[in-house]
Parts: C-alpha cells; sequence; structure tokens
C-alpha cells in the first residue's frame, strides 16, 4: 500500500513561530480524542473495501444503495464525460448550467413529486443556501429540532433571523415556540428538521410539524440526506412517506449518500427555486456539479423506479442486522432505518471497539463527544443494498467477539 508522507519543504522560522498555536490546538485535540486521522480508502467505496491495505466489511460509509461502484451507473457517468468534458467551469448563473443539470434537477422534482428543483455544489451548502436566503431579515424566526445536522446550525447563523431550537421531536417544545410572544411577532417563520436524523436513525415526525406548521403560519424545511432513496416509495424520502406529497415547502437532501456522487437539491414550488437561483450566494458564487454527477444521478433515479428489488434489498438488510444485533443484547437507540448506532457510553471505549472491529475485518466508526453527547458515545453502522447476510452475519460475529471482551454484552 503506498504511503503518501508529508513534503520535506522549506518552513520559515518566522512561520514555525507564528504557528506554534496550532501544537497546543492539537495537544488539546488528542487529549479530548477529537485529533482525527481518517483510515484511507484503497479501493471503490463498496459492502467489503480494502481500507488501510486490509479487506473489511465497510459498515461505514452512506452508500445505501451500493451504487457507487455499479457498472450501469459508472457507464453513465463515462459517457457524461465524453460528451460533456470533466467540469463546467464556471457558476451556474454564468455558464455552468448544461442541459445535463436542468435534466436532473427536473427529473429530481418529478421523483420529490415538486414542481421543480435547484442543485447544489453539496448537501451542506443546500441547507446553508436555503437557511441563509429564506431567513435574510431580523423580522423572521429559524426554528429547528436540536439534533439537526451541522450544515443546518451553520446555515443558520449565516441567517439573520434570530433562531429558537427545540428539544429533539419535541412537539409540545415546538408548540411552545410557535406560541411565544417572539414567533407571533416573526414576519416569516421557517421550522427546519432532519428527516432521518444522521447520528440515531430516528425519523423525525413530520406528520406533526406540518400540522403545527399550518396552524401557525411557518413553511417547513426537511433535510432528507439519510431519507432519499431510503424510505417511502421508490425512495421518495420523508415526505413521501409521511404521505405529506404537495405539503412541505422544501425538501433539501444530498446527491452523495443512496445517490453516491456528490451535491445537493432543494426541491421545491418552481417561483422559489427561480428565486433561489437568483439570490442563493452559494449557487451565484461557487462553481456547479461536473456533468458526469449529474448523469450518475440520472441513473440512479431511473434505476430506482425500475428495480423496486435494491431498496428491498436494503430494508431486509437492515432488518436482519438489527434484529441479530438485538438479539445478542446490543443497545441499538432509537433507530428505525439502516443507521443502526450500537451504544457504548464512553469515549475510549468506543474507539477501541471500533479498532478491535477492525483488527478483526469489519470497519465501523466510532462516534465520540462532542460529536454526540457524553454518555452517547457509540459505534455507528449503516449496512447498504450490497451487503451479503453472509458479510452481515460475520460482522456480527465480530461484534458479539469484540463486544464480550470489552463486556459491553454478555
Ligand atoms: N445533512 C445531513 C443530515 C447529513 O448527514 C449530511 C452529510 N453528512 C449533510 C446534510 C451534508 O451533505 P453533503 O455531504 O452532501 O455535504
Amino acid at each position: 500500500m503506498k504511503q503518501y508522507k508529508p513534503n520535506k519543504v522549506y518552513v520559515s522560522s518566522e512561520i514555525i513561530k507564528k504557528l506554534k498555536w496550532v501544537d497546543d490546538e492539537i495537544e488539546t485535540l488528542k487529549k479530548e480524542h477529537r485529533f482525527i486521522v481518517p483510515r484511507i480508502l484503497n479501493s471503490a467505496q463498496k459492502p467489503i473495501s480494502i481500507i488501510d491495505g486490509k479487506k473489511v466489511v465497510n459498515l461505514t460509509s452512506n452508500n445505501y444503495l451500493a451504487m457507487t461502484d455499479e457498472e450501469e451507473v459508472k457507464k453513465a457517468a463515462i459517457d457524461a464525460i465524453k460528451k460533456y468534458g470533466v467540469g463546467t467551469a464556471a457558476v451556474r448563473t454564468i455558464i455552468g448550467t448544461m442541459d445535463i443539470h436542468r435534466e436532473l434537477e427536473i427529473k429530481f422534482a418529478k421523483f420529490k413529486n415538486t414542481e421543480d428543483s435547484i442543485l447544489f455544489q453539496s448537501g451542506f451548502t443546500s441547507n446553508v443556501a436555503v437557511c441563509q436566503t429564506l431567513m435574510n431579515s431580523e423580522d423572521y424566526l429559524l426554528i429547528s429540532d436540536e439534533l439537526n445536522h451541522a450544515s443546518i446550525i451553520d446555515g443558520a447563523r449565516l441567517a439573520k433571523a434570530p433562531r429558537k431550537i427545540y428539544r429533539h421531536k419535541d412537539m409540545n417544545h415546538l408548540k411552545e415556540i410557535l406560541e411565544s410572544e417572539e414567533s407571533r411577532k416573526a414576519k416569516r417563520k421557517l421550522i427546519v428538521t432532519d428527516g432521518v436524523f444522521s447520528m440515531d436513525g430516528d425519523i423525525a415526525p413530520l406528520d406533526q410539524i406540518v400540522e403545527l406548521a399550518n396552524k401557525y403560519d411557518a413553511m417547513v424545511m426537511v433535510d432528507d440526506a439519510h431519507a432519499s432513496g431510503v424510505i417511502g416509495d421508490n425512495g421518495r424520502g420523508t415526505v413521501n412517506y409521511f404521505k405529506l406529497d404537495g405539503k412541505v415547502e422544501i425538501q433539501i437532501g444530498t446527491l452523495s449518500k443512496a445517490f453516491a456522487a456528490v451535491g445537493g437539491y432543494a426541491a421545491t414550488t418552481k417561483k422559489l427555486r427561480d428565486y433561489l437561483g437568483s439570490v442563493a450566494r452559494p449557487f451565484l458564487f461557487s462553481s456547479s456539479q461536473p456533468p458526469s454527477v449529474a448523469a450518475t444521478c440520472i441513473k440512479i433515479l431511473e434505476l430506482l423506479m425500475k428495480k423496486p428489488e435494491y431498496l428491498k434489498k436494503l430494508w431486509e438488510n437492515t432488518k436482519f442486522f438489527k434484529e441479530e444485533l438485538k438479539k445478542y443484547g446490543f443497545d441499538t437507540g432509537e433507530s428505525v432505518t439502516p443507521i443502526t448506532p450500537i451504544m457504548i457510553g464512553d469515549s475510549e471505549k468506543a474507539i477501541k471497539f471500533s479498532n478491535m472491529l477492525f483488527q478483526e475485518g469489519v470497519f465501523a466508526l466510532s462516534i465520540v463527544y462532542p460529536t454526540v453527547p457524553k454518555g452517547k458515545e457509540r459505534i455507528r453502522t449503516i449496512v447498504t443494498r450490497g451487503h451479503t447476510i453472509k458479510d452481515l452475519e460475520f460482522a456480527i460475529s465480530k461484534f458479539v467477539k469484540v463486544g464480550r471482551k470489552l463486556g459491553i454484552i454478555n
């Protein structure tokens, strides 16, 4: 396995002196188990991957539909490169809009049962763009679930509107906020929630959120990063899962998980789409995705319609894996989706668990404080449609072996 080491180059004594503070910061991060040295993938992202030179069952990627290495999908991307080249070298509003971008926007909107959609460079950027744009006045109010993704938090920080955070999925708390003086005075309100929460794999009560939103005249934005291609008919996401098609203002998501490429979208009305396309800063000031990305996603949309067995397999694997873990006494939290946490409750133990699993041939990452609260440290797993039952049985046997060694189960 080839190792890439930092370059040995001249660095001035002034720079060394001025950047001394970085040593201190890194020291602190190391003490708090927050210094990150990621493992490296030496193969395609697959159910069985080569990671740090070792063949392992990969339970860590968001490759829900196992599309990253699918022949038909790779062919579509290669064909697009042949036709359009590798990149656009422009932002969308200058000359970075290719017909294939519009094709994906319209096809994605159809998938989401919305009039139109707009592409962004990532899911992160989509959340930032929409929160910042829609909440661009101090007279508005942004209301957010406490466990929403970091990109929603950052989008809210860039917005001028004040924000209120409600306790995770607590509808009484949301109602309290909507009835508050601040909310009554706000000229525009936006409730933002993840559809499927990324660390716990639970689903937002979107039906109740929409009911409250209608009662108190608030818009709703749902981040379907972990729901698109996963829940709802043909993987249409949380809105469809709750039969709320046509009743939610904005559906956000990523093209980097079930859709295997990179990018994000906001599926919404034609007018709101056009408005975002005229003022959302990441859309105006950052270049568009390579055409191969659009082709990848168009092909995956087609496969989701043509091959319902893919989604069925993802859910069969999910059910099997969760039931087996529970059978052996693991605490898998609140999850009802392919994201399954295995609760450990201690940073050091969680890290050790993950490292021991890796030695046994299973890659499942530890998630520790401050990504999750103290006491909620865990191993986070995601099964994909590409895993075989044999892969999962192998993984379970290793979870049991390590879990017993570390006293997590009996
Ligand atoms: N929202 C949620 C809930 C996510 O989990 C992620 C990905 N970590 C994002 C947004 C950001 O998506 P992307 O990786 O496409 O920027």
